[in-house]
C-alpha cells in the first residue's frame, strides 16, 4: 500500500469513533495482508474462468474450482483457502453488510437439472419461480430486455467480490456496498438482473431506471426490487435486480 492510500484509509478509520488506535493499526495491517491475498486469488480465479468458460464458471462448485486451479498450475494456498472461508463463514456485519445468508456451505454443489441456460445471455436461471418470472418479463418486453446476470454459485460470487475488493484496495466495507459477499447473495437462490438490450454498462448504473424497459416493467408491477433505496442490507440501490425468492426485508 502506498503512503497516499494509507493516509486515505486511516482518514476513513479515524471517522469511525468505535475503532481505537490499536485496533486501527491491526485493521490496517490485516488489510495490507488481505490485499496481497485478494490479488493472488483474483489471478487464480481468472485462470479458472478462462479454463472452464464464462457460462460454466457461474455454476462451478468450490471443490471443482480447486481442481481446475491446480490444472492451471495455480493451486490455491492454505492461506488463500483460509481467507475465502473467513469471508464465507464470517459475520459480514463486522464490515457493514447486513444481508441474510443464502448458502449454508462453501462447498454447495448446484444441481444442473434445476438450471436452465438462457440462450445467448451467458447466464442460467433456476427452474421454477425464477424462470417463470423471467418468461413473464420476456413476454411483456420481447427483445428489448436481456438477462445480465442469473444464478451464481459461491465461487462466481467470490470472483465478483474479489474483483471489487481489488478495485477498492482490499477494503471489505467498500466492496460489500456494491457486491454481496459469497454466501450472502440472492443470486445463488433465484434472483437475477435484467437490462435493456444495447445499453451496455449503463444497465448497471442508475441510468437504467430512466429506460423504457425499467418503466414498463415497474408500471406493470412485474418487478419487485430487492435492493430499494435505503435498503437494510448496506447495499447500493439496484433497479436492475429482480427479486424472486423470499426474504425478510421491509420493502
Ligand atoms: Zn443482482
Amino acid at each position: 500500500m502506498n503512503r497516499r492510500s494509507f493516509i486515505a484509509y486511516t482518514g476513513v478509520l479515524s471517522s469511525t469513533v468505535l475503532i481505537g488506535q490499536t485496533e486501527e493499526f491491526n485493521e490496517t495491517t490485516s488489510r495490507i495482508r488481505a490485499s496481497s491475498v485478494v490479488f493472488s486469488l483474483l489471478d487464480k480465479l481468472n485462470a479458472v474462468q478462462d479454463r472452464v468458460g464464462y457460462v460454466q464458471f457461474n455454476l462451478i462448485s468450490f471443490d471443482q474450482m480447486l481442481k481446475e486451479a491446480a490444472y492451471c498450475n495455480k493451486p490455491l494456498t492454505p492461506s488463500e483457502i483460509g481467507y475465502i472461508e473467513t469471508i464465507f463463514y464470517g459475520n459480514p456485519k463486522r464490515y457493514g453488510f447486513y444481508g441474510e445468508r443464502t448458502v449454508p456451505t462453501l462447498t454447495a454443489v448446484t444441481n444442473k437439472s434445476n438450471i436452465c441456460y438462457i440462450n445467448k445471455s451467458g447466464h442460467s436461471l433456476l427452474k421454477g419461480a425464477a424462470m417463470e418470472k423471467y418468461t413473464t418479463i420476456k413476454k411483456l418486453m420481447g427483445d428489448d430486455v436481456i438477462l445480465t446476470s442469473g444464478i451464481r454459485a459461491p465461487v462466481k460470487q467470490l470472483h465478483l467480490f474479489v474483483k471489487k475488493m481489488v478495485c477498492e484496495g482490499g477494503d471489505l466495507r467498500l466492496a460489500s456496498t456494491s457486491i454481496a459477499p459469497p454466501g450472502f447473495t440472492y443470486h445463488s437462490i433465484g434472483d437475477f438482473d435484467i437490462g435493456k438490450a444495447g445499453f451496455g454498462q449503463y444497465n448497471f448504473t442508475e441510468k437504467f431506471q430512466e429506460t423504457d424497459v425499467f418503466k414498463k416493467l415497474y408500471d406493470h408491477g412485474y418487478i419487485t426490487i430487492r435492493y430499494t433505496t435505503n435498503n437494510p442490507y448496506g447495499v447500493r440501490y439496484e433497479p436492475w435486480h429482480i427479486k424472486v425468492t423470499g426474504g425478510n426485508e421491509t420493502a
